[in-house]
C-alpha cells in the first residue's frame, strides 16, 4: 500500500505513522526525521536544511523530492510506503506523481489528519523525540520513564523548532503552501479525512477501518 500522511504540524502524523508501518510492514518515510538525521550528522545537505527548519520555512522542492527520489530507490519500497510529511507543496506533489507513474506505482490513499491551532501550539510545546523516530508528549503519550524512549532506551529530545515563535511561522507555511494539498487530492478522489483531537488509539482504529474499503 502507498500511503500520504498530510495535516498540519502536530497533527499526529509521525505518531501514527509509526504505528500504521507496523501494521502494514511497510517503511515509514519522514523527510523531517531524514533532515534531522543529516543536521546531526552534519552533513551539507543537513548545514543546508537547518537554516530553513529553524525559520519555520519549507526547504527547496528540489532538494526535498530528490531526497524522496533516492529513498524510493531502496529494495524495503518496493512493497509501499508511508509518507510523512511529504508532499508539503503542490509542485512536489506533482514532482511526486510523475515519479510515481515513472515506477508504475500510484498513491492508494492520502490520510489527511486536522487539528486546530489551538491545539497545535500546546501539543507541539509538549513534544519530545526519539532518534529512533518514536514520539511522546509529556501530558498526553508520556514515555513510561521521563526522558527515555519505551522502544530503544534512547534520550530523548525537545526539537529546535518547536519554540512558539518557530510553531507558529511553521502553523503559517502550513496554512499558505501546505493545505492546497487537500483539494489537489480531493479532486483525483483520494483521500481520507480523519479528527486529530481524538485519543492516539481511536485514530488508528479509524484509519485502519477506512482503509480497509
Ligand atoms: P512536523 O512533524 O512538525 O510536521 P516534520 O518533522 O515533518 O515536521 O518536518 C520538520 C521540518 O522539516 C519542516 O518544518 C520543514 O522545514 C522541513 N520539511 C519536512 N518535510 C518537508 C517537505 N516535504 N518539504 C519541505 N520541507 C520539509
Ligand atoms: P506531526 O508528526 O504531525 O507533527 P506528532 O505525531 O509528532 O505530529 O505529534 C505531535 C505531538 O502531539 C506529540 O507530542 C504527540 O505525542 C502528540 N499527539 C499525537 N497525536 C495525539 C493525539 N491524538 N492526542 C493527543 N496528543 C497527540
Ligand atoms: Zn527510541
Amino acid at each position: 500500500m502507498r500511503l500520504i500522511l498530510l495535516g498540519p504540524p502536530g497533527a499526529g502524523k509521525g505518531t501514527q505513522a509509526v504505528v500504521l508501518s507496523e501494521i502494514l510492514m511497510i517503511p515509514h518515510i519522514s523527510t523531517g526525521d531524514i533532515f534531522r538525521a543529516n543536521i546531526k550528522g552534519g552533513t551539507p545537505l543537513g548545514l543546508l536544511a537547518k537554516s530553513y527548519i529553524d525559520a519555520g520555512k519549507l526547504v527547496p522542492d528540489d532538494v526535498t523530492v530528490d531526497i524522496v527520489g533516492s529513498r524510493l530507490k531502496e529494495d524495503d519500497c518496493d512493497n509501499g510506503f508511508i509518507m510523512d510529511g511529504f508532499p508539503r507543496t503542490i509542485p512536489q506533489a506533482e514532482l511526486f506523481d510523475r515519479m510515481l507513474e515513472e515506477r508504475g506505482e500510484k498513491i492508494d490513499a492520502v490520510i489527511n489528519i486536522d487539528a486546530d491551532d489551538s491545539v497545535i501550539i500546546r501539543r507541539l510545546s509538549g513534544r519530545r523525540m526519539c532518534h529512533c523516530g518514536r514520539t511522546y508528549h509529556v501530558e498526553n503519550s508520556p514515555p513510561k520513564v521521563e526522558g527515555i524512549c519505551d522502544a530503544c532506551g534512547g534520550k530523548l529530545f525537545i526539537r529546535d523548532d518547536d519554540r512558539e515563535e518557530t510553531i507558529r511561522e511553521r502553523l503559517r507555511t502550513y496554512h499558505e503552501q501546505t493545505s492546497p494539498l487537500i483539494d489537489y487530492y480531493r479532486k483525483k478522489g483520494i483521500i481520507l479525512n480523519f479528527d486529530g483531537t481524538k485519543p492516539i488509539e481511536v485514530t488508528t482504529r479509524e484509519i485502519l477501518e477506512s482503509l480497509k474499503k
